[in-house]
């Protein structure tokens, strides 16, 4: 990993968090790549609070018409280049929000990603390996190399069945 890293890009990535409706279940996860177990920043990662520092934004959670907004806003702030990663399934597609009334989809209804890690939560072996992903973008786009933007997964939601009437005799 640190081979990996450390040879794919010249400098630390940094990377900033922001939780847009998520459960929190993701974000533990992300947060459990920082604890001593995992403990990303031995490869130079580091979480900083301002996007205007970050090479790389994470998103967690759904978008809804509340937080499209605040997301437009951190994503203007990030320098170029930058890379994007959308965490779990509700960052991806809207998860097990998809298709509620106030819920737009999933990141990339919003801003482009470059990167969607699967799982709910993801497990923080996922997280790193796509933030090592993320490094090989941040690298090709540094580069100047055209990057082919991430296919959205697709999520089928299934509707509930319609409540059966109670039968009275
Ligand atoms: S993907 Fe799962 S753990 Fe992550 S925010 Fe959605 S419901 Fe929570």
């Amino acid at each position: 990993m640190a081979f990996s890293i450390h040879s794919m890009l010249a400098k630390s990535p940094w990377f900033v968090h922001y939780n847009c409706n998520s459960c929190n279940g993701c974000d533990i996860e992300l947060l459990a790549c920082l604890t001593p177990l995992y403990d990303l920043e031995r490869f130079g990662v580091l979480h900083v609070g301002n996007p205007k520092h970050a090479d790389i934004l994470i998103v967690t959670g759904s978008v809804n018409h509340r937080n499209a907004r605040v997301l437009k806003n951190i994503y203007a702030q990030l320098p170029a280049p930058h890379v994007v990663v959308a965490l779990g399934v509700c960052g991806s597609s809207g998860g097990v929000f998809a298709g509620a009334y106030n819920i737009l989809g999933g990141v990339d209804k919003v801003i482009p990603v470059d990167v969607f890690v699967p799982g709910c939560p993801p497990r923080p072996e996922a997280i790193i390996d796509g933030l090592v992903r993320a490094v090989g973008i941040l690298r090709d786009k540094s580069a100047g190399a055209a990057t082919v933007p991430a296919a959205t997964p697709t999520l089928t939601v299934t509707p509930s069945p319609a409540p059966q009437e109670p039968h009275v005799a």
